[in-house]
């Protein structure tokens, strides 16, 4: 029996395949590397902007020939494209899928492999499933043994949801609203990752930092509930890295980046999305900050935690944006040299409220001049910072090994691609290596030890 899962979208989707993958093979599936050759095939989507959610709709017709041809076959549909309570107008829509699953939660699926005739076990998974849903505290099996020698970085969620509610977003309409997991439940899982094998977590949350104000293990507590997280996580004897995110502005607290600073195997690293550059913009987005408030925090990272690389995420063409407001854009990321931009153009996603209340009215042409036109600024940026790195030796977590290319690779604390050639198996070692030759995207170098 195969199980093949295909998957797009953010760190939290790529976990929660892991977490489904797990459960296959504790029913006794294996890896198929193509849906085609799958008895269970599950399509795990993201509705974030159109494009995702385009490919999805995509490989969903794809297989309904599949369907159509083995229908004793399982295909099943996971994440943001399900939502919470999107299923009825789905199942009109596409009724060749077997079963709809929300975000992070496959119980369904179990429900019907029980159904199928793996009672006892899937029954275990349910039960784990809803040990998970009701913050008991359970650690079910998160990595799938197939995979467990090979993953070196693992990501781990711990807030669901987001209740922030920015105009263009869709998330809190899909994954709901904002819910932290029991710290119990999380060190459970790391200490399980990091027995099978994992060396770096990163803990996942649309707005991370706001980590356990929601429990009431952090009621009244004086530090940052995050803060409090990652001192424990860092206890866990093996785990050679962490990271977290996404950040927000708002909640990026003083002794949250003194952690940072302070925690060795915290690495100076914070991925804090400003979105635009014009105030305008960003008060009809709802994001609650201005663009001198994230200039202020710029400072105060760059302050606290030293050698701190920055990830910024920003969309343009949103609702009413003038090509005066995106030049601001354009000089604030001219301005702060960031170490990463993700630069996205608007799309209207169902629900939201800019969707609703506002009219798209940048053209899809102006749009991608502006996204190149970041584009072309950011490797600019890149190759100036990366070039820094020319001569000096970084500390490589190794995550992989590039067949064609016959070199090993894996990233810096900063977040940085390095390749370098070496004999031996390197996967999963921290190697020191002095770098050669910089990229905006990558660095190459030599092995020191
Ligand atoms: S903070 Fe805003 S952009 Fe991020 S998930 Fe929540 S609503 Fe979406």
């Amino acid at each position: 029996m195969q199980y093949h899962i295909w998957t797009i979208g953010c760190q939290m989707n790529v976990a929660d395949s892991r977490r489904t993958a797990a459960g296959l093979e504790r029913l006794g599936y294996t890896p198929a590397a193509r849906a085609e050759d799958a008895d269970v095939i599950i399509l795990n989507t993201c509705v974030v902007r159109q494009q995702p959610e385009d490919k999805a709709v995509g490989r969903l017709n794809q297989l309904r020939r599949v369907k159509e041809r083995h229908p004793e076959r399982i295909l099943a549909l996971m994440g943001c494209m399900v939502g919470v309570k999107e299923t009825a107008a789905l199942q009109a829509r596409f009724p060749w899928v077997d079963v709809f699953l929300p975000p992070s939660d496959p119980t369904e699926l179990w429900a019907l492999l029980a159904e199928r005739g793996h009672l006892d076990e899937a029954q275990t998974l349910i039960a784990d499933a809803e040990a998970r849903r009701l913050a008991l505290g359970r650690a079910d099996t998160i990595l799938p043994p197939s995979e467990q020698a090979s993953i070196v970085s693992a990501h781990l969620p711990i807030v669901l949801g987001c209740s922030h509610a920015c105009t263009y977003c869709v998330i809190p309409y899909r994954r709901g609203a904002e819910r932290s997991r029991p710290p119990a439940a999380i060190l459970a899982e790391a200490r399980q990752m990091v027995a099978q094998g994992v060396k770096e977590i990163t803990l996942l949350g649309q707005i991370v930092d706001r980590y356990g104000y929601d429990l009431p293990e952090f009621a009244g507590a004086a530090e940052t509930p995050l803060v409090t997280l990652l001192r424990q996580m860092h206890e866990i004897e093996g785990l050679e890295r962490l990271r977290f995110l996404t950040s927000h502005p708002n909640w990026m607290t003083d002794d949250l980046l003194r952690a940072v600073a302070e925690l060795p195997k915290v690495c100076e690293h914070i991925e804090v999305p400003i979105q635009a550059g014009a105030d305008e913009v960003l008060a009809r987005m709802r994001r609650g900050y201005t663009v001198d408030d994230y200039r202020r925090l710029v400072a105060r990272l760059r302050e606290t935690i030293p050698g701190v690389s920055i990830a910024t995420d920003i969309i343009v063409g949103f609702p009413g944006e003038t090509e005066a407001q995106f030049r601001h854009t354009y000089e604030l990321l001219a301005e702060l040299k960031l170490d990463k931009a993700h630069i996205a153009r608007y799309s209207p996603r169902p629900q939201t409220v800019a969707t609703r209340t506002m009219t798209d009215d940048v053209p899809q042409e102006e749009k991608e001049r502006r996204r190149k036109a970041l584009d072309d600024l950011q490797a600019a940026v890149l190759e100036e910072l990366n070039a820094r790195y020319l001569g000096q030796t970084v500390a490589v977590l190794v995550e992989g090994r590039h067949v064609r290319q016959k070199r090993w690779f894996g990233r810096t604390r900063t977040e940085r691609l390095v390749f370098f050639p070496a004999e031996g198996n390197w996967l999963g070692r921290l190697a020191q290596v002095k770098i050669t030759w910089t990229g905006p995207w990558s660095l190459i170098g030599e092995i020191i030890r």
